[in-house]
């Protein structure tokens, strides 16, 4: 089986064996550290902006598949996070290694980071699972600290490229799940240049309590979780713009 020789290493701040919801199959899921956005919402504030110093190799990872390798015969790994772009370099180290040795790759995205990464990446990576946070940039700005120019700017060139993709939204209510925000992602998806499916997540609250161990300030206190009829209101709004959308609820 191809090895690696590189001495480069990576911050991860955990890997889980056995994931299901990461991507097809079941999947060993690596968390990678940090991020550059400062989502208001996020439920990993530990792997985004904590200060775990995990350095491991690529070689680590996939012996660490190996050894469960039985069990992924229609799975494979995912990147997640945190943001795996935060470190461009080692995550392409980790997915030219998998893929030389047949693995399905998949990364849990927000693309944040410069494009020439995820031009280097898209050889080696097998389904990109994209969150978009908002479409609006001032909403997007309220949610991420961030422009959201760059970010949309990327997804249209990666799917006019044809990279297998799927969309995630998390539906916040009063925020994220407006008629007037869901009309513009609505048409902002419609207009890509290939279709692609999208998924709803529902907001919950269950990261708080990591906020509070950081003595981190969680903003969005004044908002509630969303149920499932939120997310079937947003799902029929898309509906009414074109755009059929799958629930996870
Ligand atoms: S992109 Fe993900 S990991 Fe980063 S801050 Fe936002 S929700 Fe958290």
């Amino acid at each position: 089986m191809p090895t690696s020789n590189s001495n480069l290493t990576g911050r991860v701040h955990s890997i889980e064996p056995f994931g299901t919801v990461d991507g097809p199959g079941i999947r060993m899921v690596c968390f990678f550290q940090g991020c550059p956005l400062n989502c208001k919402f996020c439920h990993n504030p530990d792997v985004a902006w904590g200060k775990s110093q995990n350095q491991i190799k690529a070689e680590k990872i996939l012996t660490a598949y190996n050894k469960n390798r039985h069990f992924y015969r229609t799975g494979g790994v995912t990147f997640s996070g945190g943001e795996p772009l935060f470190q461009g370099e080692f995550l392409l180290e980790c997915v030219k290694l998998l893929k030389a040795n047949g693995v399905h790759t998949a990364i849990d995205t927000s693309l944040s980071c410069g494009y020439r990464w995820i031009e280097k990446l898209m050889p080696y990576i097998d389904l990109w699972m994209i969150s978009i946070k908002a479409v609006s940039p001032d909403l997007h700005r309220q949610l991420t600290n961030h422009d959201n120019g760059a970010i949309l700017n990327h997804l249209t060139k990666l799917n006019a490229n044809k990279a297998d993709m799927r969309l995630r939204y998390v539906i916040i209510p009063r925020l994220t799940n407006t008629r007037q925000e869901l009309t513009k992602l609505a048409y902002f998806i419609m207009n890509l240049p290939n279709s692609v499916p999208l998924e709803l997540l529902a907001y919950h609250t269950m990261g708080v309590k990591k906020w509070q161990e950081l003595s981190l300030p969680y903003q969005l206190n004044d908002y509630p979780q969303a149920e499932k009829s939120d997310l079937e209101h947003a799902e029929s709004l898309l509906l009414e713009c074109g755009l059929k959308s799958t629930i996870l609820y």
